[in-house]
């Protein structure tokens, strides 16, 4: 059955997408509780503490934001609450955007994109 074929396929896709999925929990979840072992349930930022359900909103932010870069000492984490890593990361993400527009030649590029047009509309007017 050619159907068969194509379920196995996907299955074997997803198998692998779960697996991968699940390695990287795992590894999350292995350095999250070495850092929570390691540090103050504290948030480096705005030094709320947490406790109980509560941490689960503490997450582990990588200085370097090299999520594979893990070592044992904890020197590279640094214990963060979900809304100031959030907020860690989006002022990154803002730097990123500053960056982004000083690339105004890009606008004036896509004005160029317009000079094309002008002289087929003069070609045109011409005919
Ligand atoms: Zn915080
Ligand atoms: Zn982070």
């Amino acid at each position: 059955m050619p159907s068969d074929k194509k379920t196995k396929g996907s299955d074997n896709l997803s198998n692998v997408v779960a697996e991968a999925r699940r390695h990287m929990r795992e590894r999350e979840k292995t350095y999250r509780e070495k850092a929570l072992k390691l540090f103050p349930h504290v948030c480096g930022r705005c030094g709320r503490e947490f406790s109980g359900k509560q941490l689960k909103e503490l997450t582990v932010h990588h200085r370097d934001h090299n999520h594979d870069n893990n070592p044992p000492d904890g020197s590279n984490w640094e214990l963060l609450c979900i809304y100031c890593h959030d907020n860690e990361h989006g002022r990154l993400e803002v730097a990123d955007a500053y960056d982004g527009s000083s690339a105004s030649t890009e606008s004036s590029t896509s004005d160029f994109s317009h000079k094309p047009f002008a002289a087929l509309e003069e070609l045109l007017k011409k005919k």
